[in-house]
């Protein structure tokens, strides 16, 4: 028997005003959550209220607009960091999780990491928690080495301790797998890893918005994450770092409002976090992302992560019983997020979502900047279905009943 439906979805589907669209005719379908998710109406006006209220620049105008703005931008960072559980000074405004980690990987790495280091990632990374850490490894003549995985897509903890063995500098991994749904047992992960005297970067893009995240309890150094896969704007994101880090870091660029005094020949910097937010910032995006905060603190982040279980173990149900259908990661549902990995028999991926988009049901097919994991799944690509706060059981029902149509028409 099923619980009741955790989250008050159809309230919270008034909300969206890209759930009203029709595609060819039928309802919108939206189950592409993990590539990006829809804005509410509440983080689409807080933009509109910028540019027709009070756009301005910040941190320098002392007219009435800059003061209003800037007080704005400083209170999104103030939600952002409650959100997570830390402090303001801790958060850094980027474009996105690539641009965290990249941030890290120019302002710590390019110090900390030498000629000979090890460092460690997993076979799970997205490419953006994979190839910066390759080009640093090329750029030092350091050795980046990989976690592999176990057959049911957790991590190889043999391999992870015997990794931690060989002290590396780094120690990158991802909370959530946006491949495999896989959930990453951090606080015990990162607590060895910090042991083994690694610092340690948690790409956080897949778990931020779907479960409660405390950093200081994931005892990471550093984690990412993106607002537009947490109902909030493009082109806005965070990276938390460990005060004294992020106090002992270099910049990552140089420009306006990052330093305090500048000389012919040399220059001082602000603290963190403005010393890493050099030039004029994405203000109203990220006062985008402070509304989509609100919006998602006022659900409560423990029933949002309820309502994903909820969804997926309907759908974990459902998809079981489709002949030829592959579904990858973890079986346990709390071991896994809101993301649904899948092959059914010989159906390219592609072909799979073009049917589906022709009755308005939209999943992702393809690599899922995931290319090691691919080849280790032995896959040329998968689809992915992935669920968010507006998604119904009616959505995966449509779902099944779109690939059983298309198993149908490949003769399967
Ligand atoms: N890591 C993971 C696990 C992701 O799913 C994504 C987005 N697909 C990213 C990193 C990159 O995020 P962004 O494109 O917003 O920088």
């Amino acid at each position: 028997m099923l619980e009741t439906e955790p989250l008050p979805v159809e309230r919270i589907r008034a909300d969206f005003p890209i759930l009203k669209r029709r595609i060819r005719g039928r309802r919108l379908v939206y189950l592409d959550n993990a590539a990006t998710t829809q804005k509410p109406r509440q983080v689409i006006e807080a933009l509109v209220d910028y540019y027709s209220r009070y756009n301005s620049n910040i941190h320098r105008s002392v007219h009435t607009l800059g003061e209003e703005a800037t007080a704005e931008y400083e209170r999104a960072r103030s939600k952002v960091a409650g959100f997570v559980h830390c402090s303001p000074a801790e958060t850094v405004f980027t474009r996105g999780t690539t641009e965290s980690i990249n941030l890290v990987r120019f302002a710590w790495g390019e110090r900390a990491i030498r000629r000979g280091d090890t460092m460690v990632a997993t076979l799970m990374e997205h490419h953006s928690n994979l190839v910066p850490w390759q080009l640093l490894a090329a750029k030092k003549g350091a050795k980046l080495k990989l976690v592999g995985l176990e057959a049911d897509g957790t991590l190889r903890l043999d391999e992870f301790e015997k990794l931690m063995g060989e002290s590396p500098a780094l120690f990158a991994v991802t909370q959530c797998s946006n491949v495999l749904g896989t959930v990453n047992d951090l606080p015990k992960l990162c607590a060895k890893a910090r042991r083994a005297g690694a610092t340690v970067v948690v790409d956080a893009a897949q778990s931020v918005p779907h479960m409660p995240v405390d950093v200081a309890q994931l005892g990471a150094d550093f984690v990412a994450f993106s607002g537009h896969k947490m109902l909030g704007p493009t082109g806005i994101g965070v990276l938390y770092g460990r005060k004294q880090m992020l106090e002992e870091m270099d910049p990552f660029q140089g420009g306006g409002e990052m330093i305090r005094e500048v000389f012919a020949d040399h220059a001082t910097w602000k603290e963190p976090p403005e010393k890493f937010e050099a030039g004029t910032v994405n203000i109203a995006d990220t006062i985008g992302l402070g509304a989509a905060v609100d919006y998602l603190t006022a659900l409560g982040m423990e029933r949002v992560r309820r309502h994903e279980v909820y969804l997926v173990k309907y759908a974990l149900h459902a998809l079981a019983k489709i002949k030829d259908l592959k579904v990858y990661g973890p079986t346990r549902t709390d071991r896994r997020g809101g993301v649904l990995a899948f092959n059914v028999g010989d159906i390219h991926p592609h072909d799979l979502a073009t049917l589906l988009d022709m009755e308005g049901i939209a999943i992702r097919s393809g690599q899922h900047c995931a290319q090691p994991l691919m080849r280790w799944l032995d896959v040329t690509a998968t689809s992915r279905a992935s669920f968010y706060v507006y998604n119904t059981l009616d959505d995966v029902d449509a779902l099944v009943e779109g690939i059983q149509r298309a198993r149908g028409i490949f003769k399967l």
